[in-house]
């Protein structure tokens, strides 16, 4: 019997990569009742996938490459901290290091919360408009989880479009003919 630290990734049968929240709540082993082996994971705040993201692109890359992953999962979760930060204020200078990590980090999902022409997200950013402080949203709130959906569907565009998956489709069919 192998120790954890014996376990050669390569050798199980993975099917799934898995990109989630780091929330502990919305772990793969939990919400997929999943045993060791059936996912290659990468989880950060709020399931975020960037070409930038050296962890995200190189995990993606072994997963295609050496584990021959067919399905790539973007997870999101309704009443995402992450999520529901992007849609708050910003914190007021002068923040500190880490707390600007984590916004630099969510960025991207503001930036989605200011430009989706979602009903539900318009409606809230219009609402917001007329606060002073914007304070994070109720789980419940409609427009809180369309900007959850949202930034899946925007994960799920750029891994469609990441270099990593393109030469890997043309290698593919290079080598099916
Ligand atoms: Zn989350």
């Amino acid at each position: 019997m192998k120790t954890p630290q014996e376990t050669d990734c390569r050798r199980t049968s993975t099917s799934f990569m898995f990109i989630g929240c780091s929330d502990s709540r919305v772990s793969e082993g939990t919400v997929f009742n999943a045993r060791p082996g059936t996912f290659f994971t990468e989880r950060n705040i709020a399931n975020q996938f960037h070409a930038t993201d050296a962890n995200a692109h190189s995990v993606m890359s072994y997963a295609l490459a050496e584990l021959g992953v067919k399905h790539i999962i973007v997870m999101g979760h309704y009443g995402c901290g992450g999520v529901a930060a992007a849609i708050a204020s910003a914190p007021s200078a002068p923040i500190d290091a880490a707390n600007g990590a984590v916004q630099n980090w969510i960025d991207p999902i503001r930036a989605i919360f200011q430009t989706s022409t979602r009903p539900e997200i318009v409606e809230l950013r219009e609402k917001n408009k007329l606060l002073a402080k914007v304070e994070e949203p109720e789980p419940q709130e409609p427009g809180f989880r369309a900007l959850v959906e949202e930034n899946v569907k925007a994960s799920v565009r750029r891994i469609a479009t990441d270099s990593v998956i393109a030469n890997h489709y043309a290698h593919s069919l290079a080598t099916q003919q």
